[in-house]
This record gives C-alpha cells, sequence and structure tokens, in this order.
C-alpha cells in the first residue's frame, strides 16, 4: 500500500494543500506515495511561520539547542529502517547507501550540537581603547532546496547547522525524494518536539517547483538561501538571491577526477575507482567522471577495474539488499547516459565494460579512447559511466582534470604523499583527497567547490559563519577623541 504524506508541516502543524502528487519507485514505477503538492500560499505560509517561529527558537540558551539536535540524531537511529527502506523505494538506492546515509546523518546533527559550542566571535585590537568585538547572529529565516541523490543527507547538512546557529528553517525537498529529502524530517522534528516554526518542511512537484522556488527567494522575510543541485538552476538561484541581496550558498555539479599515479597502490586504486564511479549508479556530486591512469600501469590497472566492476550486483534495491546497483531516478538522467555512451562511440570511444541500458537500469559500463570532443568528456554525466583516460606525466594529469568548467572535488593515487600534495594543490577543485576518491563528506569539514561547483561552504564553522551575520560592535571607554568643534 503507497504511504499518504498529504501534509506539509509548519509552525508545528501538519497542513492540508488543495492538490497531491504522485511519487512512483524509480525501479519499477509502483506508487510509493502520494504527496502534499504546495504552492505558492502553502509556501509563504511557512516562511511566515518560520519568522514567528524566529524569536523563541533564536533566544533559546544554546545549549538547549544543541540538546535539540542530539534528540534529533536519536531520533533518526530509532526512524533508522523507515529512512533506509524510503531511500531504497523513493531514490533507487542500494540498501548500503541508506545505511550509511542514516549513520552519517546523526553524525551531521551530532556536528552541529558541537559546532554551538564554539567561540561567537572575537576580540579586536582598537585604536581608541575601545572594547571592540566582531560578533556573529544568526539572519532569520533560511529557506533550502535540496536534491534527490542523497536526499536525507543533504538536506540535513545544509539546514541542520543554520538551524543550531539559531535561525528558522524553511526546507523544500526535491519532487523526487520529498519523503526522505523533507517530511522524514518534519517527522522527526515533531517526535522530538522542536518548538513551533523551528523547521518547516513544503513538499511540491515539478509543475510547482519554479513559483515555490520563487517564494522561497524573494519573500522579504527569507534572509538566506541554501540550494545544492545541478548549475543549471543553480545559476538561477544565485542571480535571483544577487538581485535581492541575499547571502546564499551553493552547491552544484561536478566533473571529478581520479588520478592513478604510476606508483599506486593498483588494487586499492581498483576499489577506489570501482566506488567512486559506480557508487549509487554514478549520481553523486563528487562521483569520479574521469579517470586518469598512467600510462605505465594502464593495462594492469584495466584489468583489475573490470574484475570489480563487473561483480557488482545490478537490480531493484528493494528486491535484494546486495543490489548494489539499481536504476537511475527518472527517464530524463537515463537519456542524458545513452546519449553520452552513443556519442563517445560514435567518435571512437570503446566500451570495455557494460553499456547495455534497461529501462531505468544502466550497467556499470568503463570506457577507452575518450577524447575532449566527446559529451562524456566535457558534461557531468550522472550515471555510472567510467572513462578511463591514460597520462604521461603529473603535469598532463592535471591539464585534463582540470579541463573541465566545474572543480567540486578530485583524488590522487601515489605512494608518494609529497607527490600527491603537489597534484592536489595544483587541482582547481574546491577539496582534493590524496589516497581516497573523490567522495568523501566529514560533517566536521568545509565542503563545497570551486569555478562552476559553486560557492559558499558547507560543514563545520564554516556551516556556520554562512548563515550568520556578523556584527561590530565596540564599547566606548573614554579614548575615542571628537573634534572639540562638535
Ligand atoms: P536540480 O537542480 O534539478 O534540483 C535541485 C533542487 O532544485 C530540487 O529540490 C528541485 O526541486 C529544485 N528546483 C528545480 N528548479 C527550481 C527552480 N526553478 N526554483 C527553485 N528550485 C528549483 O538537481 P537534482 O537533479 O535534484 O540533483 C542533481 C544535481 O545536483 C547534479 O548536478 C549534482 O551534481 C548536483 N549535486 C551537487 C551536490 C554538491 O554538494 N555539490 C550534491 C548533490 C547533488
Amino acid at each position: 500500500m503507497a504511504h499518504s504524506y498529504v501534509k506539509y508541516y509548519s509552525g508545528g502543524q501538519w497542513r492540508e494543500t488543495s492538490s497531491t502528487f504522485s511519487d512512483f519507485n524509480p525501479a519499477d514505477d509502483t506508487l510509493w506515495a502520494t504527496v502534499a503538492d504546495a504552492g505558492s500560499n502553502e509556501t509563504r505560509t511557512a516562511i511566515q511561520n518560520a519568522h514567528d517561529g524566529f524569536g523563541e527558537w533564536s533566544q533559546l540558551p544554546f545549549t538547549t539547542r544543541a540538546e535539540f539536535m542530539l534528540k534529533i540524531a536519536a531520533e533518526i537511529e530509532r526512524r533508522k529502517d523507515d529512512l533506509v527502506k524510503s531511500v531504497q523505494a523513493e531514490g533507487g538506492g542500494w540498501f548500503g547507501k541508506g545505511m550509511h546515509e542514516a549513520h552519517a546523518l546523526q553524525e551531521i546533527f551530532r556536528a552541529a550540537a558541537a559546532a554551538s559550542y564554539g567561540p561567537v566571535g572575537e576580540m579586536l585590537p582598537s585604536a581608541s581603547g575601545k572594547f571592540s568585538m566582531a560578533m556573529r547572529k544568526p539572519l532569520g529565516v533560511v529557506a533550502i532546496i535540496s536534491p534527490w541523490n542523497v536526499p536525507a543527507l543533504l538536506s540535513a547538512r545544509q539546514f541542520s547547522f543554520p538551524l543550531v546557529a539559531g535561525n528558522t528553517i524553511v526546507l523544500k525537498p526535491s519532487e523526487e525524494t520529498p519523503f526522505c529529502g523533507g517530511l522524514f524530517f518534519a517527522e522527526v522534528c515533531d517526535a522530538v518536539g522542536l518548538p513551533a516554526g523551528a523547521l518547516n518542511v513544503v513538499t511540491c512537484s515539478r509543475e510547482n517547483v519554479a513559483a515555490v522556488g520563487d517564494e522561497l527567494i524573494e519573500n522579504p522575510l527569507v534572509k538566506g538561501i541554501a540550494f545544492t543541485g545541478s548549475t543549471a538552476v543553480g545559476r538561477t538561484i544565485a542571480a535571483k538571491a544577487g538581485a535581492h541581496l541575499k547571502k546564499c550558498c551553493i552547491e552544484l555539479g561536478g566533473k571529478d577526477a581520479l588520478i592513478v599515479c604510476e606508483d599506486a597502490d593498483l588494487v586499492r586504486a581498483a576499489q577506489l575507482a570501482n566506488f567512486g564511479s559506480f557508487m549509487h549508479q554514478g549520481q553523486i556530486c563528487m562521483s569520479v567522471e574521469k579517470l586518469l591512469v598512467h600510462e605505465n600501469v594502464f593495462e594492469p590497472f584495466m584489468k583489475l577495474f573490470k574484475q570489480r566492476a563487473s561483480a557488482l550486483k545490478v537490480g531493484n534495491p528493494l528486491q535484494d539488499n546486495a543490489n548494489v546497483i539499481g536504476p537511475l531516478i527518472n527517464d530524463k538522467q537515463v537519456n542524458n547516459v545513452r546519449t553520452q555512451i552513443e556519442d563517445a562511440v560514435k567518435k571512437g570511444a570503446t566500451v570495455e565494460l557494460g553499456g547495455k541500458i534497461s529501462g531505468r537500469i544502466v550497467e556499470p559500463t568503463i570506457l577507452t579512447g575518450v577524447k575532449p570532443d566527446m559529451l562524456v568528456y566535457q558534461n557531468e554525466t550522472f550515471g555510472p559511466v567510467a572513462p578511463v583516460i591514460p597520462f604521461k606525466s603529473d603535469a598532463e594529469a592535471i591539464t585534463i582534470a582540470n579541463d573541465t568548467p566545474y572543480g567540486l572535488s578530485s583524488g590522487v593515487c601515489t605512494r608518494d604523499e609529497h607527490r600527491g600534495m603537489e597534484i592536489a594543490q595544483a587541482l582547481d577543485t574546491g577539496m582534493s583527497h590524496i589516497n581516497c576518491s573523490p567522495i568523501n563528506d566529514e560533517a566536521n569539514a568545509p565542503f563545497g567547490g570551486a569555478k562552476s561547483s559553486g560557492i559558499g561552504r558547507y560543514g563545520g564553522r564554516w556551516g556556520v559563519e554562512n548563515f550568520t551575520e556578523t556584527r561590530w560592535i565596540t564599547i566606548e571607554r573614554g579614548g575615542k577623541n571628537i573634534p572639540p568643534a562638535f
């Protein structure tokens, strides 16, 4: 029986919308849930409720706000099985991905609790002997727009740090994952007795996204915007936020490289390549989208990589927890991946493994002979496709890795840590991981991209800094001379 999530959550209450939309399981098109379809009116209500709740929430002792974060983490642990099931059913994710998400989520709320024990400002030296302070204060209402690919974790990463800093939140999850990315948190926060208006969740269909999105950005009560999603949509959100002079943090797509040097541990490198390219069907913003392998180890690496990739079990994740490769989220994504594979083959690439598409399931696919004129080289794929490109020198690997408008994350495999640092420092990415895949996320670390992969950072104190205002406050103590003419 399909779930019924026909109310949105605002001001601590579950409220009706005039219509609903259908949320399907991407693996088999069965109806997973019927969901509240909010429009701009409901969004305005949620923003007003968030604004009304700001006074109480921001004035609570920080220790009380931190305690709520810990209660949320404990409630998530209690509801873990529901979450994992819905990550599988709504998002087409592997069981192991759901388990990871459920655990990492809790870590985010614990890190948010810890972050609120940090300093909230600095003392400054003053030329006139003032007591001079730079102090942080919450902005007010912060709007959160999150994607479908790691829906619970990415929603939580966006709203937990602003929330614990004293802001109130209106969260709009993706229409592909309205429960895991949104209403799940409404249920959790309701259960732990979070004060009314601190977290509000509006869900809507694709048809209403533009109107709801505009309200979330343009409503004068909204003071900050956190967006995670595609570069195309992120650009328009950032432009609108700029027009309204609102603070925003925008995390977008990527074309991440994993560089395998000739001195790398090849077994580890092949495992990192397999995980980085195919985890969640390649639908992670930090997925490996260019695998650069030194020509001297190309053949042995390919052998190990193909062995590992061909052992990945493919199928509906809900039918068997061992199905690591499930469906892509929707037909649009499948068509994008199909177009990229066909374009590459037409222009001379070789399919070394996979390449078949059945419904929304795309086999883990390895390509060689990939050249800069191919779509798979230029564009984000967001599917289980790994182009493997040989290189001769570190300089060449760096040039190929940086040959993209994106700059999210990267990885370098080498036994020489000094060499790893030199390469990592030359890569134009917001994040780089030596002897690991580009896919890394820790709740206390600054997460974010460079170039067209976004602006701003989530995580730890950086997540707090984005959504607080720094104010300069002084106390005069007799040292400031005013011209006697006055
Ligand atoms: P998307 O841009 O289509 O949607 C993201 C969110 O924006 C969704 O909630 C969607 O409903 C909303 N949205 C769409 N149109 C809007 C509009 N006009 N106004 C306001 N909101 C609107 O992206 P997606 O398909 O959900 O996610 C996949 C993309 O996200 C990929 O490009 C991926 O690389 C990127 N991503 C980036 C990160 C990161 O941290 N950098 C993390 C995950 C995903």
